[in-house]
């Protein structure tokens, strides 16, 4: 499981980051050592499986790849490039609709002054020469308001649907952002989010809230046996298998390589062992056939831990409890279901 490095384990990850860089000869640059850091510390296990694959190849780590790495796992360059563009256009939308406010408004100006003129001529002058200028006069003027205002009122419409367009646009990229690319899951990034904002809720309103880990049993095995892509098979029917046990504002979402969290508000401990006991036979029972050959593959199993957040405790702890009970399954025979009561009941015998 992740946990934040203390300052002694930061310190190691650096030493070997330095050490791997100058081994493989990749230049020592802030973007390099961050790629290399995250590999020494094992955190990502995407980008560990990547570099292994590289080294194993003999690839060189020139310029070029580097700077690819370092996008494909650190760069936001994309979606940054899309913000920047969309804001640009609302940008440049709002300058436009506040020019023709401006115009408009001296449109009216205007208009309030021809009027003006007119009455003032019409009590100094020939009435019927100056009812027919007046006239002339204030109609042209109106016509000119009208005109105006059908301008602004096009205008309005037409940003109005860019913007709309832009919003989705925006929205798109905020859910890419939330997701895992693989599973089409929640990633870490949403699950910090949201079990933060369930703990609140729980705190303000005294409602239970549970949370799952999952951990895919013997997956190295599995990866080494059957290849990497069945492996990623394994992954999205895991994740899949998760989304169709749970329901309302349940949140399944993939916490790391091939481990898996299930955020279960309003949940108490039993009924959170139902659904982890559900999730685990449901997997257990799926037969795996390679798709190239038919091969019948090994039976896959999950172990899983479970705990409930005590009011008023960090985060961590929680996580800490569900990744202590989840330790128990693993330690105790796989392909189990372990609840925090579970470890209680042992840490008093
Ligand atoms: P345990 O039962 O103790 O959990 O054993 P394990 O082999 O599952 O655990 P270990 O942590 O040793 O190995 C995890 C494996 O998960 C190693 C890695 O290759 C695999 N893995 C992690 N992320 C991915 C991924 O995105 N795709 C694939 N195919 N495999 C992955
Ligand atoms: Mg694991
Ligand atoms: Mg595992």
């Amino acid at each position: 499981m992740e946990h934040a490095d203390d300052i002694e384990v930061a310190a190691g990850h650096a030493r070997a980051a330095v050490d791997l860089m100058v081994t493989h000869q990749v230049p020592a640059t802030p973007q390099n050592f961050t790629l290399w850091y995250t590999y020494a510390s094992g955190r990502d296990p995407d980008l560990k499986r990547v570099i292994d694959d590289l080294i194993e190849a003999g690839k060189e780590f020139d310029d070029f790849q580097n700077a690819e790495l370092f996008q494909k796992f650190f760069g936001f360059a994309r979606e940054g490039a899309t913000i920047q563009a969309a804001s640009e256009k609302i940008d440049s939308s709002v300058k436009r609709v506040r020019e023709f406010l401006s115009e408009a408004t001296n449109g009216a100006h205007n208009f309030g002054e021809t009027l003006e003129n007119s009455l003032s001529e019409l009590v100094d002058g020939d009435k019927d020469v100056v009812v027919e200028k007046v006239i002339q006069s204030v109609a042209s003027e109106t016509e000119k308001m009208l005109a105006y205002n059908r301008g602004l009122e096009e205008q309005l419409s037409s940003t109005s649907v860019e913007i709309e367009a832009l919003r989705q646009n925006l929205e798109d990229i905020q859910r890419e952002a939330m997701t895992d690319a693989l599973t089409g899951i929640a990633n870490r990034k949403y699950f910090d989010v949201t079990l933060r904002t369930e703990a609140m809720h729980s705190m303000e309103d005294g409602s239970s809230l549970c949370l799952m880990l999952l951990d895919i049993d013997f997956f190295k095995k599995f990866n080494d046996n059957y290849g990497h892509q069945t492996g990623d098979d394994v992954l999205k029917l895991v994740a899949h298998t998760m989304s169709a046990n749970i329901k309302g504002r349940d949140t399944a979402a993939r916490y790391g390589g091939e481990e898996f969290a299930v955020i279960l508000p309003d949940t108490v401990l039993e009924t959170a062992s139902v659904v982890a006991e559900k999730i685990r036979t449901t997997i257990e029972s799926k037969r795996f056939r390679k798709k190239q050959t038919g091969e019948e593959l090994d039976t896959i199993t999950i172990s899983i831990g479970v705990a409930e957040f005590h009011p008023g405790e960090s985060l961590t702890e929680l996580i800490q409890r569900s990744d202590d009970a989840l330790y128990q399954a693993k330690g105790t025979g796989r392909n189990r279901v372990v609840l925090e009561s579970d470890l209680a009941t042992t840490a008093a015998d």
